[in-house]
Parts: structure tokens; sequence; C-alpha cells
């Protein structure tokens, strides 16, 4: 019997609408040009930065472990890209700004119906997040889900710039798993990506389901299309 359910956030809660990611890159870029007084020619090896980090959050690699924190992915920049060094100050600011820049701009919910069904779900299973982090650390998308009303429907968070792992690394899975102290099979994750998601709860014994909202080839089953086909899908499937 299915006991708790872990939920994958980005592109399955919440998605891009009114701006997109590079929008956000291109007021980070900016704000680094501004405050240290680069060339506005620097904005190139800027966005040359962003397209490397993109293609390391595709891949999740220890090559690329640099890239789960934000201060990480900061300084890889500065020495890499940049070649400057930058002082304590500068630093602090730019990584404020780095990570919140997404509260002005904030992505919204993937449908409006996810957070009633949430919630409703929450009465019957223990949900827990699990998110692959990128700029905004997991504290600052708190503050998005508590603007949505769904942070209240989940009882454990697993964000991987707090604890240094992402997936589809099986110790993400782990860390949910003991958090709820549930065997494997009792467990459904949800979310979008057929690597991260899909195959990587797979892979570590859990059930899955994959969100496949507007994917015209859906290459594995069970899935849903929309959070309004989850609670029959759950039934249907692991009961
Ligand atoms: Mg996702």
């Amino acid at each position: 019997m299915i006991k708790a359910l872990t939920i994958d956030l980005w592109e399955t809660i919440i998605k891009d609408v009114d701006a997109t990611e590079k929008d956000r890159d291109v007021k980070r870029a900016h704000y680094i040009i501004e405050k240290l007084g680069l060339k506005s020619n620097a904005t190139e090896q800027i966005m040359n930065f962003f397209k490397d980090l993109n293609e390391a959050f595709k891949h999740p690699s220890k090559e690329n472990y640099w890239s789960i924190l934000p201060e990480n992915q900061l300084k890889k920049l500065f020495k890499e890209y940049l070649h400057i060094s930058v002082n304590e100050k500068e630093f602090k600011d730019i990584l404020d700004y780095y990570e919140n820049v997404i509260l002005e701009v904030p992505p919204k919910l993937t449908e409006e119906i996810v957070k009633e069904v949430l919630q409703k779900l929450s009465n019957v299973y223990t949900l827990v997040l699990i998110s692959n982090t990128g700029r905004s650390p997991g504290r600052v998308l708190l503050k998005i889900m508590e603007t949505y009303g769904v942070k209240d429907c989940f009882k454990y968070f697993v964000f991987s710039d707090e604890i240094g792992a992402r997936k589809p690394d099986p110790v993400v899975f782990e860390i949910a798993q003991n958090l709820l102290n549930l065997p494997k099979n009792e467990i459904v994750h949800i979310g979008d990506s057929l690597n991260l998601d899909f195959l990587g709860a797979k892979n570590y014994g859990f059930n899955a389901i994959l969100y496949a909202n507007g994917m015209d080839v859906i290459p594995v089953e069970p899935f849903i299309r929309s959070f309004s086909e989850l609670d029959e899908v759950l039934n249907e499937k692991f009961s």
C-alpha cells in the first residue's frame, strides 16, 4: 500500500510563464557587470557560463559537482570565465541578487489545479518535495511555494543545495526514504524528467509516475498528463 509521495518541483509543480531563466540570467549579468564595473563585453562570457551551467544541470555528474551550490557557480564564473577576483562584500551582494532575482518574476504553478490536488493528497499520503535546485536555493523556492499555498502540503523537503546531491543520485531518494521511514515499495515518486525523476526513482527502488504534461510521445508507464489524473492513476496502478 502506498503511504507517501515524493514530488519534483521544477516543471512539475512550478514552471516559468512570464519570464524564462534566460531572462533572469540577463538581469544577473547586468547586475554583475554594473557591480564590478566590468566592460559590457563581459556579457558574452557570463552568458557562455550560463550555457555551460544549464548543461551541468541537465547532466548532473561528479565532474560538475560545482554546479550544486550558487556560491560555487559564481566562484567558477569569476575564476574561469571572467578571470577576476571579487572582494567579500561584492561577492555577498552578487550572490544575494543571483539567488533572489527569481522573486522579481517568479515561476507559476504548472496547472491551476495543482494546489487543490496536493491539498487532497496530503490528507491521504505523506508528501515530500525532492528538488534539484539551480541558481535559486531551496530557501528561496520555499517562499515561492508559500505564495501559491502549496508549501504546507509537504512534510519534508529535500533540496539538492541543502544535501549536496542531485537526482538521479540514489542518495537523494535514500534521504527521502530515511525521512519517511517507510519501505521503498510504499513510496511513489512523481516528476517530469524521464532520467532524473522516473528512472532515478525506479533505479533506487521507488515506484514512479512520469508527469508528461505536454509531451507528445510518452516513453514509459505509468504517466499522468495532468495533476487531475494523479489520484486515479495512484489507485489504478498501485493499490
Ligand atoms: Mg523537474
